[in-house]
Order: C-alpha cells, then structure tokens, then sequence
C-alpha cells in the first residue's frame, strides 16, 4: 500500500471521532514553532504541542532563511489583519534546531559548491555548523531584519535527538529589546 493511500485510511478513522471544527484558525499558544524538517523532531510529539495550538513552520536544519524572513513578516501582516489590530501583532517565535541535523552536510564546502553549480542552489543560510551558536545567528537575522514588527518575541532551543530533551540557548525576548 502507497502512503498516499495509507494516509487517507489513517484520516478516515481519525475523520469518524473529529470534534474540532469550530477550531479557530489562530494558534491558542500565540506562537510559531520553527524547526527542521526531520522526522524525528516533530513538535507535536517533541514539545507536546496539541492541535490548534502553535504554528508550525519547517524547513532543512529550521534555520531563519530570507524565505522564512519573507513567511513570517508575511504571516504578521495576515495576523494583523484578521484581528483587526492596529498594533502590529506579538506572538512568539520558537527556534528550535536539533543534534545530528542532516543540514550540518550543507556546511562542507564541497557540498556547497556541488549544489550551487549543478542545482544553482545556494545553502549559505541553511548550513549548520554548531547549532548553538547558528541559533544565535539566526536570531541575529530576525533582529536585522526590519520587516518583521518588534514586537513579535523570539526565543531559542537545541533539542538532543539521542535523549529527547530540549535546552534553552536563548530566552525570550521581543526584538524591540534586542534591537535596542
Ligand atoms: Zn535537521
């Protein structure tokens, strides 16, 4: 059996018990969760998170890329809007990257190079090299980038993929605190 058709079996039974339909579409946690695509860091079992409670975004190594600078000053200006508001909006961003990343790969040069010249791919922002200090930088990115409202909060994690568990590298903080 394909997954497509394994996936739509699994819906069936989850669609038979589903009592969530009047869910409203902004998260009940005020929050965006920002990690790697691997699986084995889904925050709905890594973090606990329950349906309708944080926005998920995930790419390779969960690394502030210019696309996600681009998802989320995109996604403050849709918040704004469906509330109404007419301050900007101030939700949390999570970043969480994790050990034994696949995106620590793009960091050899060769790598890189080889994908640039025969993909015209650049990996530059997505390469992990040590992901407490790149978690860093990747708060630094949010920070500079000026499109994305001070207020929205931004914090870091490092989750270890050998024990399961989560360490802070970075508080939360509003980028208007760190950009001043
Ligand atoms: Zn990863």
């Amino acid at each position: 059996m394909s997954t497509h058709a394994i996936f739509l079996d699994r819906n069936a039974r989850i669609a038979e018990t589903f009592e969530h339909g009047e869910m409203p579409a902004l998260p009940s946690l005020n929050t965006m969760v920002l990690t790697c695509i691997d699986a084995r860091v889904d925050p709905a079992h890594v973090l606990g998170v329950d349906l309708g409670e944080v926005v998920v975004f995930r790419n390779n190594g969960g690394r502030v890329t210019p696309g996600f600078i681009d998802e989320l000053s995109a996604l403050s200006a849709m918040v704004k809007r469906m509330t109404g508001a007419q301050q900007d909006p101030s939700f949390a961003v999570v970043l969480m990257q994790h050990t034994n990343c696949g995106a620590q790969s793009l960091a050899d040069p060769a790598f890189a190079a080889e994908i640039k010249t025969t993909l015209d791919v650049d990996v530059s922002a997505m390469a992990i090299t040590n992901q407490n200090t790149d978690l860093i930088a990747d708060i630094d990115r949010l920070t500079a980038a000026e499109k994305i409202p001070g207020s929205i909060t931004v914090s870091a994690l490092l989750y270890d993929v050998q024990t399961g568990k989560a360490s802070e590298v970075a508080a939360p903080k509003t980028l208007d605190e760190l950009r001043t």
